[in-house]
């Protein structure tokens, strides 16, 4: 076997066979995850190969994921992979918003450019690979957002059956939207998050369906991608600081990972820290990384606008606080205030994002002001999702209507609402004459 499922539990580390059908390590509860222990060419080799790859027109080549797959070493035969084209995000650099926090220069890793508007598609398509090969039929996920969108995107591509468990209340409609026209199976039952997510593991178990949720190991080997990508795209040049908001915490574990893996390739002489923004409203992790030990205290009613972020008892803390640690970095937390004005701004540079990736820029700020980040600190923010998940958090933002979850108004400091206007010529270019130097 070249790789294996391992028990991240430090005092475990039971190790099973990767085709094993299990989430979570089945002797102590712990998070599993996989190693590889396929022996990897040297970096000269490995970097001219992946550059050789981008000029490629095979599928498995162009996709930003599975161009990396040294790094993927869990499946033995690439040919049932189906990928829609992800990964390939930009890095973009955004003057606007480094002066804005007090940079002299930021640059955003925008993975709103996937197939579905969110990293969780470099997940998913790993996710989705190895229910194909475990003979899986059907997939499940619990979700309000964008792993639902991007489960029933892949699922269908791939011929398998995607079923969609949403908690009543709570929906974030570009991303409901998103599952429907994608054929997903949706239910809506009514309970919470956590009631909803024991009764699907135990269908699941019952009628043989894959589950995609975020404590799924596969998910996280795709989504390391992302941090093997920018590097690449950096050649090989590390950054200082990268900073990605925190919800489940998904993707802190895979950068971390991911991280190492370079680091330990050969490919990456060092670590950069890893910074990661939390909603106030829903700060678990930063609690816990502030308290400096002990487990991590869910938050019983999580609450920000920011909805990708909205997770009060976060599944990967024990890998996230792993990786914290490992490359020095940091937790902070940011109001919802902070986020809608941070938001503006990075729509102001002309990239845009939804609300929860906004929480970086925010984020950089705050840890500018308080000297944590120097200003010619070398500093990349991962954006997570795009501008269109959720039209109606920016247009509430644009016309000064927009209310944080218990209804305090927010100030729209950098709104640009409509203007109504009459139909006459000479109003309109006097108005346009005066709007010149605006
Ligand atoms: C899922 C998601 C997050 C949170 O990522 P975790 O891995 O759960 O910490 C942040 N932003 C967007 C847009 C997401 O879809």
């Amino acid at each position: 076997m070249p790789a294996e499922l391992v028990c991240f539990q430090a005092s475990c580390r039971a190790s099973y066979p990767i085709t094993e059908v299990i989430y979570t390590c089945p002797r102590c509860g712990g998070l599993l995850e996989v190693i590889s222990r396929e022996p990897l060419p040297d970096p000269a080799e490995l970097r001219q190969l992946w550059r050789a790859r981008r000029l490629s027109n095979s599928p498995l080549d162009q996709s930003g994921v599975w161009r990396y797959r040294e790094l993927l070493a869990f499946l033995e035969d690439y040919s049932q992979v189906v990928s829609l084209g992800e990964g390939n995000t930009p890095v973009l650099e955004a003057p606007r918003a480094a002066r804005w926090a007090g940079l002299d220069r930021l640059a955003f890793k925008h993975q709103g450019f996937n197939p579905t508007g969110s990293f969780k598609d470099n997940g998913m398509t790993c996710g989705v690979a190895q229910a194909i090969r475990l003979g899986m039929r059907r997939v499940a996920c619990v979700s309000t957002g964008n792993t639902s969108a991007s489960m029933a995107a892949y699922a269908s591509a791939a011929g398998l059956q995607p079923i969609v468990f949403i908690p009543h209340g709570n929906i974030a409609f570009g991303k409901l939207a998103q599952a429907l026209e994608y054929g997903a199976i949706t239910f809506q039952v009514e309970a919470n998050f956590d009631q909803i997510l024991a009764l699907v593991r135990v269908l699941a178990e019952q009628l043989g369906i894959y589950l995609l949720n975020s404590i799924n190991p596969f998910r996280i080997e795709g989504q390391k991608t992302i941090m093997v990508e920018l590097l690449d795209q950096r050649d090989w040049r590390v950054p200082d600081w990268i900073v990605l908001p925190g919800g489940n915490l998904g993707n802190t574990a895979a950068f971390g990972k991911g991280l190492r893996e370079l680091l330990a390739a050969g490919l990456i002489p060092r670590l950069p820290r890893l910074a990661v923004i939390q909603a106030e409203g829903a700060a678990p992790f930063y609690e816990l990384f502030r308290r400096g030990e002990g487990k991590l205290e869910a938050v019983r009613n999580p609450e920000t606008l920011a909805t990708a972020i909205r997770i009060g008892d976060p599944v990967s803390w024990p890998k996230a606080l792993h990786e914290v640690r490992t490359t020095n970095g940091l937790v902070e937390k940011v109001s919802e205030q902070e986020i809608a004005d941070a938001k503006a701004i990075i729509g102001q540079c002309g990239i845009g994002c939804e609300p929860a990736s906004a929480a970086t820029l925010a984020g950089i700020r705050k840890l500018r002001q308080s000297g944590v980040i120097a200003p010619g600190d070398d500093v990349v923010a991962v954006l997570t999702g795009h501008l269109l998940k959720d039209p109606d958090y920016i247009h509430r933002y644009h016309t000064s209507d927009l209310r944080t979850p218990s209804g305090q108004r927010l100030v729209s400091r950098y709104a640009n609402p409509p203007r109504v206007v009459p139909c006459d010529p000479d109003k309109l270019a006097g108005l346009l004459e005066d709007l010149r130097s605006e």
